[in-house]
């Protein structure tokens, strides 16, 4: 059995630091160096610096180190797409020399890792130059493995997706999961497994139907669910409030009508906004009125929570012995609706209990507002962070080595 620490989730697969590594062996990491780049450079290198401690850890016991990532989504070769601005970004990042190859497999490959120095690195091509990665293709899996002794997985962000280079190739090689990897699964895990209480989930952002399956699960493992963004008006209008043009999904509205009938026999006490601001249009330019409730008129759209909302949610998070926050509370982008996301990261920031925030632009906004150094856990993966915590299995992470 596997120690876990309050608050901590089960991992359930073998640690990297548990993964035997003699020096001079040849493990095969699979990071996520998805990053953006513009003109040929990295512009936002957390994902790489995320993944450093893993590659350390390896490097401290003389391994030889052989990264694999996609970048995009290329259909095929193309240059665009290569992962030699993020190889280069990493060698300024990290102690030890850093070798790009020109392919993922192939002969070039092959001599790259052949002759890699104890306590180098080699950078493959992106994964998805490969038409075989994203089918799982069992001869491209059996290449990469080819390429070493041992594989680690440390991209949580594709742990999701069952590729070539995150599921097939686990499969033929001793394998582990690295460091960033851990710390999301188990830090997530931890959320909906052993919280401490009270738990307050705070739901926003657009992609309503995207979260309806989370949404439901937390009407009974949270102790309150604080809902923001355009994921209100699915609530509203199963209320018969009118929503003006507000974005609404309809998919939301079913969901939105049982979690409310259901409402009494559930866990989580359900919290909406109480008033709302608006506007005409999804614009910064557009006319703001702040409304004492929450009837959208005619040709208005909701664009954000309301400050007595903000004020209340503030004080709910603040109570909370964990916090997981997914999607703003209005269209933070647009300077004039970005008040309420603001007051709710600010909340987080500030609340004395565990704080996890997942979802990409839940993530930029925090980081926006400066306050990223402020919450305990920012994940790495939008899409792998949902389904892990909607309790489905991801497959990068099942195809690892039991602990
Ligand atoms: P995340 O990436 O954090 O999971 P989503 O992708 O679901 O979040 O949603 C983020 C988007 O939601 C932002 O671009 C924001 O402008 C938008 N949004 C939030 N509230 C509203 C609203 N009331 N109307 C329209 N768009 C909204
Ligand atoms: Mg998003």
């Amino acid at each position: 059995m596997q120690e876990v620490a309050a608050g901590q989730g089960r991992l359930g697969k073998r640690s990297v630091r548990d993964l035997p590594v003699a020096p001079g062996d040849r493990v095969l990491v699979r990071v996520d160096f998805n990053v953006p780049l513009e003109g040929g450079r990295v512009t936002d290198d957390s994902r790489i610096r995320a993944a450093l401690p893993t590659m350390e850890l390896l490097l401290d016991r003389r391994a030889r180190l052989i990264l694999c990532s996609h970048l995009g989504r290329p259909k095929g070769v193309d240059p665009e797409t290569s992962l030699e601005p993020a190889s280069d970004r990493l060698a300024e990042l990290i102690d030890a020399p850093v070798h790009q190859a020109p392919e993922v497999i192939g002969p070039q490959a092959r001599r790259g890792a052949q002759r890699l120095p104890e306590g180098a690195v080699l950078v493959l091509e992106n994964t998805r130059w490969e038409r075989g990665e994203t089918r799982n293709d069992p001869e491209l899996a059996k290449q990469l493995a080819e390429l070493a002794d041992a594989y680690v997985n440390d991209a949580f962000g594709s742990a999701h997706r069952a590729h070539a280079s995150t599921a097939g190739v686990a499969e033929l090689l001793p394998s582990a999961a690295g460091l960033l990897l851990e710390r999301e699964v188990t830090t997530l895990r931890g959320i909906v497994e052993a919280p401490d209480r009270p738990l307050v989930v705070v739901l926003g952002g657009a992609k309503v139907t995207d979260k309806i399956a989370l949404l439901d699960r937390f009407l009974d493992d949270a102790d309150a669910l604080l809902i923001g963004g355009a994921m209100c008006f699915a609530f509203f209008r199963a209320q018969g409030i009118p929503t003006g043009s507000s974005l609404v999904e309809q998919e939301g509205v079913e969901l939105a009508r049982k979690a409310l009938d259901s409402s009494e026999g559930r866990r989580a006490k359900l919290l909406l906004p109480q008033d709302l601001v608006v506007g005409k249009e999804f614009s910064a330019d557009t006319e703001r009125t702040a409304l004492e409730g929450t009837e959208v008129p005619d040709g208005l759209m909701g664009l954000d929570i309301g400050p007595r909302t903000a004020a209340d949610y503030a004080e709910e998070i603040a109570r909370a012995g964990t916090v997981f926050w997914n999607g703003p509370m209005g269209a933070f982008e647009l300077q004039p609706f970005a008040a309420g996301t603001r007051a709710v990261a600010e909340a987080v920031a500030d609340a004395p209990g565990t704080t996890v925030v997942g979802g990409g632009d839940s993530a930029a906004a925090i980081a926006e507002f400066g306050l990223a150094e402020r919450v305990d856990h920012l994940s790495t993966g939008g899409g792998a962070a949902l389904e892990l915590l909607e309790g489905r299995e991801l497959p990068g992470l099942e195809a690892l080595d039991d602990a």
